[in-house]
């Protein structure tokens, strides 16, 4: 069958496909431990299960507006206020179904041909694909590992010519757990300011970081940086949603317009009762988020420790998600048996075949000589997984 030149620029979201790669096996009765998609292992919170479950049966299963119920869009609206300092109306937000919907949706109200869009990596695996397919081009700034896979602002600049229209900021990021400081923040927005390009802030895991390290997102430094940055967030990460697809933008009110009228000829609204949910999540105590951060983070430090134990495997400590991406470049070229791993792809294969163990290899995020380990699985498995990676790595010679 012919099909549209479009779907073959993209390849399926990787992380996804390990994901169910993984479940597949499992279903076959293979012992695999999977380090691979980027979710929380906990359950919704009860609060927010019962705010659905009342929205349910009370009818509300009907469609909504197009871009999100008017109490929804008012507790995103208190969120951005209370957590980040700052101030939007209901005409500048909209829900979506889910904060990759929300990225979709904006790429294609703001790129196209002849476009160039900024991506340092390593970088979620989407961001590329998204931005092929509204025709336009990913530039990627590689940032370096001695750097704290940050990017730099002279490295920003110099990336800028005059087709670039945005910057794809993610803070706290997939897949390093980089956490940019007020400070470097403050130096990438003199460029972005100076050189007037949008910055697309995705701040899906803003909830969590580690070490009290304080969040701060681009908009909020300057009313200059308001009008140049969309805040892109959702509940999947922090209130354990991943299932219930909520998303949200918050921007200027012609770009919220515009992702309205496109999502209207999409998706329409995002579920009924998982947006009751999504208000609930935001409205209601907070508790639960804070316990799966403190729980985050104990298991962060174990799994850092255990990885950097082995030898031959570097491992900087994130300081936000729940990700952790090694350097395992030093077993490239050796082999077990006639299996040779000269590359990440090939590594996360020979983990899989004979350790069971399930993970993403560096090259989806623009890093060959990484792999990636999503840590939001309980620390039994954690420390389980690491123990048949340990013994792996080391029968390669
Ligand atoms: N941004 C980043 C960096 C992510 O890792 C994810 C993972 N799902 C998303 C956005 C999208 O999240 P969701 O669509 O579940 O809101
Ligand atoms: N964002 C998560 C991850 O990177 C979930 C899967 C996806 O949407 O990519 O694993």
């Amino acid at each position: 069958m012919k099909f549209a030149a479009r779907i073959s620029l993209i390849k399926p979201s990787p992380t996804l496909a390990i994901q169910a790669k993984a479940n597949a096996l499992k279903a076959t009765g293979r012992d695999i431990i999977s380090f691979g998609a980027g979710e929380p292992d906990f359950d919704t919170p009860q609060n927010i299960k019962a705010a659905a479950a009342r929205a349910m049966e009370a009818g509300f299963t009907k469609y909504t507006a197009v871009g999100g119920i008017d109490e929804l869009k008012d507790a995103v609206i208190a969120k951005l206020q209370r957590d980040n300092g700052l101030s939007y109306r209901r005409s500048e937000v909209v829900v979506s179904c889910g904060a990759k919907h929300s990225l979709f949706n904006l790429a294609h109200i703001l790129f196209e041909e002849g476009d160039e869009v900024l991506v340092p990596s390593p970088y979620w695996v989407s961001y590329t694909d998204i931005i092929y397919l509204t025709g336009a081009k990913p530039v990627v700034m590689t940032t370096k590992e001695a750097e704290g896979f940050k990017l730099q602002p002279a490295q920003l600049e110099a990336a800028i010519t005059p087709r670039t229209r945005a910057l794809i900021l993610n803070n706290p990021s997939n897949p390093a757990g980089v956490c940019y400081t007020k400070k470097e923040l403050e130096a990438l927005a003199e460029v972005i300011v100076r050189k007037g390009i949008l910055v697309v802030s995705d701040d899906i895991y803003e909830k969590i970081m580690y070490d009290d390290q304080p969040f701060y997102t681009l908009a909020s430094l300057s009313d200059e940086l308001k009008r140049l940055a969309i805040v892109v967030n959702g509940v999947s990460k922090s209130y354990a949603m991943t299932g219930w697809r909520i998303g949200y933008i918050a921007a200027a009110e012609e770009i919220v317009a515009n992702v309205t009228k496109y999502q209207s000829q999409n998706t329409s609204n995002a579920t009924s009762i998982a947006q009751k949910a999504a208000v609930e999540a935001l409205n209601g105590p907070q508790e639960s988020v804070a316990a799966m951060g403190r729980e985050f983070q104990k298991r962060r430090d174990v799994i850092v420790a255990r990885l950097n134990a082995i030898e031959g495997v570097k491992c900087l400590n994130p300081q936000g998600a729940f990700y952790v991406f090694p350097n395992v470049s030093a077993f490239y070229g050796r082999s077990y048996g006639d299996k040779k791993i000269t590359n990440s792809a090939e590594m996360a294969t020979y983990l899989l075949d004979e350790s069971n163990v399930a993970l993403v290899p560096g090259a989806d995020f623009g890093h060959d000589d990484h792999i990636r380990l999503s840590y939001a699985t309980s620390m039994a498995l954690i420390e389980a997984g690491l123990e048949r990676i340990r013994q792996a790595l080391g029968k390669l010679r």
